[in-house]
């Protein structure tokens, strides 16, 4: 198996790249309106109740009809899933490992129509969209290996007179809820990190971007995931969701989402269900409201550059954008005089055309939550530019700078998730830094600095999971940046990297005493994997019990 490497970004600057995206993009418009169903254990299923996903391009487009599924076929998804764990668990992590990357050539494949639907449902750009696509690549390539390393002999100690082990088993059934802003990768993240261990999947997409959470089902059935491994729910959070959470079956649960709905989804898998002998497990990413720091020796233009493009790509709403840019006072004058410039070429406009580098907000809650902020912000501050709407169809908001704002002001500490960057002055660098650290958030951040002391100080002491020197705070790299917060902004799960896969696994410590004519002197084998001695068993095990309900049902 070759190492693992980062999936190339598409070159947009390419002719056939841009013929390719055009084409995709007029494909995908032919589609949109198209009704999707749930899959349960194989089974497609439609439900009296539906609900629409929207283009925020333009509202009166529908991409996709959904199912709107409620707490019961919610749980049944729960029972199923759980019935193909008895399977799953002993699948060989090599043949685990293969289906993910199956996955990451379809993807590969069909890489410009996804993209194109990015476009369309969530209001990506290109490059955005592209990009996506190859964080959910990744992610499928690097834990499809990471499963093959946990599932090999791990190095322990060897007690006198004893063969010790120490081997990773799977869980159980999780409940996979990401959300609508990275509509592929998070929720591809998620889901191949769960199957990768050993698990079962319920997958209930944000109802802001199912289309896209469909596909990804789709691609795993034509990669071979056997039915019931992976199951796909449409449907409200609060209902459909909250009910994968209850589930006294449910035993672990991988969210991302806002601090709000993690919290709540925290307290209510710390409840234990009737029936449940588990604690269970979460993995809960949630916001942000990320700084980027600028010392008075910091490379002005390049700090510009990166406060721009992390405040304003995909419109602010990443988890990791900036939303503070924190500047000493002496250059202060200096940096919003360049910045502006900057804020103003942006172009905005619908990112079906490549030239657009803002595309709409997500929905008409989320334009409505991000103007009311911006009115809070003009008496927070000074309006330096943007602040409006955009007349025309689709929720455009322009690009906004709100300049001398208080560290402990609304727009200082809440997460907007939109297109507004709130500027703040700090009398010294260590005063930059405790502004940076006083929210409750603890995710990405940035400094610009030329000088080692500061990179250092800021290595010891701004708090943040994701720590970025002379760069943007967003662009984040499946292994080289592994990503995950401190304090309110989540678990610190570190997806991507090379401890995510044991949130989705459990540990089994094995001492067996040495016999004679066990193991003689000398011949002591390295241990196998489970799975393989369940393959060369001679000790009979009984057929999965649920397995015929499941196919009847
Ligand atoms: P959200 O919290 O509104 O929704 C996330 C998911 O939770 C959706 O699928 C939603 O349907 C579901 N949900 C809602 N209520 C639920 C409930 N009671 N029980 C179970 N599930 C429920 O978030 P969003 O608007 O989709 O995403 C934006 C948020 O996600 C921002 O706060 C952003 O910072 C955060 N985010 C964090 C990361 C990270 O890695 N830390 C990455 C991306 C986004």
């Amino acid at each position: 198996m070759r190492p693992f490497k980062n999936e190339p970004f598409t070159d947009f600057s390419q002719a056939a790249n841009r013929r390719a995206m055009e084409q995709a993009i007029r494909k995908v418009e032919r589609q949109l309106g198209r009704e999707y169903p749930i899959a349960v254990g194989g089974r497609e299923i439609r439900l009296p109740e539906k609900f629409e996903s929207v283009s925020p391009l333009d509202p009166s487009r529908v991409v996709g009809i959904f199912q709107q599924a409620d707490a019961a076929q919610a749980r049944q998804a729960v029972e199923v899933a759980a019935g193909a764990f008895r399977d799953w668990r002993f699948l060989a992590p090599e043949k685990r490992a293969r289906c993910l990357f199956k996955i990451a050539n379809i993807l590969r494949r069909r890489k410009f129509e996804l993209a194109a639907w990015m476009v369309f449902e969530v209001g990506k750009s290109w490059p955005e969209a592209d990009g996506d696509v190859a964080q959910a690549i990744d992610f499928c390539n690097f834990y499809g290996r990471e499963a093959i390393r946990y599932g090999a002999p791990q190095p322990i100690g060897q007690a006198p007179g004893e063969k010790d082990e120490f081997i990773y088993i799977p869980l159980g059934v999780g409940a996979v809820i990401p959300p609508w802003n990275f509509p592929l990768a998070i929720l591809t993240g998620m889901t191949a990190a769960s199957l990768a261990a050993g698990n079962t999947v319920v997958l209930k997409p944000s109802s802001d971007s199912p289309a896209i959470g469909y596909y990804l089902f789709e691609i795993a059935r034509e990669a071979g995931l056997p039915a019931g491994v992976l199951n796909f729910v449409t449907g409200s959070g609060a209902v459909a969701g909250e009910a994968l959470v209850e589930h006294p079956r449910t035993r672990f649960v991988a969210f991302t989402g806002s601090k709000d709905v993690g919290i709540r989804i925290s307290e209510a898998a710390g409840r234990l269900a009737p029936g449940q002998v588990w604690i269970k497990r979460v993995i809960l990413e949630m916001g942000g409201k990320d700084a980027i720091v600028v010392a008075s020796d910091a490379d002005l233009d390049d700090a510009v550059a990166g406060v721009v493009v992390s405040a304003f790509g995909y419109q602010g709403q990443k988890c990791s954008a900036c939303s503070r840019a924190i500047v000493v006072a002496d250059v202060y004058d200096e940096f919003l005089a360049r910045l502006l410039a900057r804020v103003e070429a942006i172009k905005v406009g619908p990112p079906t055309v490549q030239e657009n580098f803002m595309g709409p907000v997500v929905n008409e809650a989320a334009l409505n939550r991000i103007l009311r902020y911006i009115e809070i912000g003009k008496g927070e501050g000074r309006l330096l530019t943007g602040g409006n709407q955009l007349p025309r169809k689709g929720f455009y908001i322009e690009p906004t700078v709100i300049a001398d704002v208080a560290p402990n002001a609304v727009i200082a500490q809440e997460e907007i998730f939109g297109p507004v960057l709130a500027v703040i002055k700090a009398r010294d660098y260590y005063h930059a830094l405790e502004i940076a650290n006083s929210t409750v958030y603890g995710l990405t951040g940035s400094v610009y600095t030329r000088d080692r002391e500061k990179i250092n100080l800021a290595k010891e002491i701004f708090h943040v999971g994701n720590l970025c020197i002379n760069r943007r705070c967003t662009g984040i790299l499946v292994d080289a940046n592994p990503l995950g917060g401190f304090n309110l902004s989540g678990t610190d799960s570190k997806s991507g990297g090379r401890d995510y896969l044991l949130h989705f696994l459990q540990a089994k410590s094995i001492a067996e005493k040495l016999q004679a004519g066990n193991y003689p002197a000398g011949k002591r084998r390295a241990s196998k994997s489970p799975t393989r001695k369940a393959r060369t068993s001679r000790i009979r095990r009984p057929r999965p019990r649920r397995k015929r309900a499941v196919a009847r049902r």
